[in-house]
């Protein structure tokens, strides 16, 4: 792979943080191409490990202690209803004056939804100021953000009242069940946090978060000959339909909470009946006590359809990120971008989404955080994913711009 030397940290002297970071704009135009291309999909474990490699070279200058650290594997249920393990990449880990009276955690992704299978894999110019490619948006153009906000607060004399901590984690997209752990410590030992997803296509953040749980039920029939005694077997199939039928009735019955049957797998050859059948759903909750309301509601049902003769049924699975609500400390920060971004004439706009991200995992922790500081893009999770070129540098600014002030005392963090 031909990989350039990470960014030149010289600068004429004299020159404000922030015009520096202007000037790295083209720089990092092709080092997002770069990273675009370098295919990064939660399960491409090495692929994941190229991209946190590259993320050391590029943050190397800054001087951070650095370490790669191995997460539990990704646990999932199979086709047969079987517990199945696949091994994820390493998740990186910065940190810099761990003591510093103000310390800020910071953290991206280094997976995209794109494995190594599919078809989008090539980023490319769109002709006006935007580039496609996958997880130009989501989330590389966030991870290169973070690079030139934390340089430019490292080029203030004024950076010794800030300690950081940056967390590029391996597994976002499939729920980051096994950087969890790595989030909540952090969470714990920072003031406030800066997630670098992307923000909307208008350049709007996100403040309130729906949270999110995903489940299984493993359905166990009976297998017969469909025609020679279909009677002495247990269609795996219709129960989990029906079922099915039951759990898509929930949506409408408590307001915020929405459920979706995503996913459905039984049977084979058509002579005989189905023994087994893989239900799968993914749960969204606007409250925080209408997880246990869904988790009792849908437990019945399994219960009772557990109950027919010749049937056994699995419930598997959980929340595992909870609602994120904007608290008091969430919004003091957003208070505290809003005017960084009105001294860069960004009219920042917060408003609420049914999607989740760390920063719902952050949220549980206490820690407040706003989570859509990346760059400007669209379309993500899909071959049209897009970002803003010049939004890099903007977003970079707006997360500088705190940085610094928080550095020189001109705004605090009580
Ligand atoms: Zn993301």
């Amino acid at each position: 792979m031909d990989m350039p030397p990470p960014l030149s940290q010289d600068a004429p002297a004299g020159a404000s943080p922030l015009h520096w970071i202007d000037d790295q704009a083209a720089a990092m135009r092709e080092e997002l191409l770069r990273l675009s291309n370098l295919n990064s999909g939660s399960f491409n474990a090495a692929g994941v490990d190229a991209c946190g490699a590259r993320m050391l070279e590029l943050f190397a200058p800054l001087g951070a202690s650095a370490e790669r650290i191995a997460v539990a594997p990704y646990r999932y249920t199979d086709d047969r209803g079987d517990w199945r393990e696949r091994p994820l990449g390493q998740a990186v880990r910065l940190r810099l004056r761990p003591d510093a009276p103000l310390r800020v955690f910071l953290c991206g992704h280094l997976d995209t939804v794109f494995g190594a299978e599919h078809p989008f894999q090539t980023a490319r110019p769109m002709g006006d100021d935007r580039l496609n490619g996958p997880g130009v948006a989501d989330l590389k153009g966030g991870l290169l953000t973070m690079l030139l906000a934390l340089s430019a607060l490292e080029r203030s004399p004024q950076r010794e009242r800030i300690g950081w901590e940056v967390l590029f984690n391996p597994d976002e997209e499939i729920g980051s069940q096994g950087s969890a752990p790595l989030l909540a410590e952090a969470a714990r030992r920072n003031h406030f946090g800066l997630v670098y997803e992307p923000a909307y296509s208008d350049g709007g953040l996100a403040s309130e978060r729906k949270g999110s749980g995903n489940f299984d039920i493993v359905v166990r029939g009976r297998a017969a000959h469909a025609g020679r005694n279909p009677e002495d077997g247990r269609n795996a199939i219709a129960a989990a339909a029906a079922l099915a039928g039951e759990l898509h009735g929930i949506n409408g019955r408590r307001e915020g909470l929405t459920l979706n049957v995503g996913y459905v797998h039984g049977g084979g050859p058509l002579n005989i009946v189905p023994e087994r059948c893989v239900l799968k759903f993914n749960v969204r909750t606007s409250r925080h006590e209408d997880e246990q309301w869904l988790l009792d509601t849908v437990g019945r049902m399994v219960e009772q359809a557990g109950r027919q003769d010749g049937y056994a049924l699995e419930l598997r699975g959980g929340f595992t990120r909870p609602p994120k609500p904007v608290s008091a400390g969430t919004a003091r920060l957003q208070q505290l971008l809003g005017a960084c971004g009105t001294s860069l004439g960004l009219q920042l706009q917060f408003r609420p989404t049914g999607g989740c991200c760390d920063g719902n995992n952050l949220a549980a922790q206490g820690l407040a955080n706003v989570d859509n500081l990346g760059v400007v893009g669209g379309e993500i999770h899909s071959d049209r994913e897009w970002m803003r070129v010049s939004s890099l540098a903007e977003r970079a600014k707006l997360s500088a711009a705190l940085l610094l002030k928080l550095a020189s005392g001109e705004l605090t963090w009580s």
